[in-house]
């Protein structure tokens, strides 16, 4: 692990986070500053910085399932929901840990910002 990464350290339970689904090496907690009514991230539990560095389709592919399914748990699937992954500084990537935010609660606007 990184030793300056919140989000493993999140992973490792070394700081508290509101956790809302684990599993298959996947965690999913609430953002900190939500943007949204539901605002939760969802990361692979092993670091991986950014989506330029994830070279595993299979863990992509994890990855979006399970924030598909969070997201049908959550009651978002019918109204609907948005899954951003912000990806180095003009993605607006602020943490180096890849992470899906997952959105909704509110009808969302597009372009975004
Ligand atoms: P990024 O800008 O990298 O796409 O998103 C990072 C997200 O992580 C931001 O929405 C921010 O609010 C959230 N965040 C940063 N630090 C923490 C933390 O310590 N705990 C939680 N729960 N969220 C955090
Ligand atoms: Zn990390």
């Amino acid at each position: 692990m990184p030793g300056g990464c919140v989000f493993c350290k999140i992973a490792a339970g070394d700081i508290a986070a509101t956790v809302v689904k684990r599993g298959d090496g996947m965690l999913a907690f609430q953002d900190a500053n939500p943007q949204a009514p539901t605002h939760v991230l969802v990361i692979p539990t092993h670091h991986v910085a950014t989506l330029n560095d994830a070279k595993d389709a299979a863990l992509l592919g994890k990855l979006l399932g399970f924030a598909r399914d969070l997201a049908r748990e959550l009651g978002l699937a019918q109204k609907g929901f948005r899954v951003v992954v912000n990806t180095n500084p003009d993605g607006g990537q602020t943490v180096f840990h890849l992470h899906l935010h997952v959105l909704g609660g509110r009808p969302m606007t597009w372009p975004p910002g």
